[in-house]
């Protein structure tokens, strides 16, 4: 695992539970709005050794509840089924926050009851995904990971960062309707001081 950060307490991250957050390092998207800017080079070699993370959770197995595993872009990871697997076996429940690009490996994931909750962050409309990835995305594996999600079963929230000079209102409204009945989705503030794109 490239693991290029670890929050060791968190009380926003998972719903309902106070958690640690993991992130991964490296990211297959480029978004403009972006604010974890040094997680996204998926060839750093500052991480943090996959063994002392697993040394912390171990040691605070009986205070926190639950890990989340964050990016960066998770599911790039190819180890990604076997760490979560370990984090598993020590009792936590895992939540993981992708970008929806690899619906096979989240499919992967929930076939071995790897996920309690799933976080899958929806950029924009359908005609603006490329302009809000930063790069040429295929929308068909956006529209999978959205249908593995909300037929998962798990708790789970689809997030918008809303740009307000990159989507307009309506881009919101497109955005709701295109999600199926009933999946639960929230608006994310912008934070413009750390955009990977200064001015936007
Ligand atoms: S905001 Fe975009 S570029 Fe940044 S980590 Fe998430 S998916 Fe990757």
């Amino acid at each position: 695992m490239q693991i290029g950060g670890l929050v060791k307490f968190s009380l926003s991250d998972y719903t309902g539970y106070p958690c640690a957050v993991i992130f991964c390092q490296g990211c297959n998207f480029r978004c403009p709005f972006c604010h974890n800017g040094d997680l996204l080079d998926c060839k750093a070699t500052t991480t943090i050794p996959e063994e002392e993370v697993m040394a912390f959770l171990d040691k605070r197995k009986n205070i926190l509840p639950a890990v989340v595993i964050s990016g960066g872009e998770p599911t790039l990871e190819p180890d990604l089924p076997g760490f979560i697997s370990k984090i598993k076996s020590i009792g936590y429940k895992v939540k993981i926050d992708t970008n929806g690009s690899n619906p096979a490996i989240l499919a992967t994931l929930l076939d071995q009851q790897l996920l309690d909750f799933i976080a899958m962050d929806i950029k924009a409309p359908k005609d603006k995904y490329n302009k809000l990835c930063g790069i040429k995305t295929n929308i068909t594996d956006i529209i999978k990971s959205i249908q593995i999600t909300t037929k998962s079963n798990l708790p789970h929230l689809f997030r918008t960062t809303w740009v307000k000079s990159l989507l307009s209102e309506k881009d919101i409204k497109t955005i709701i309707s295109w999600l199926p009945d009933g999946a639960n989705h929230i608006t994310q503030k912008f934070r413009p001081e750390t955009a990977l794109t200064p001015g936007l």
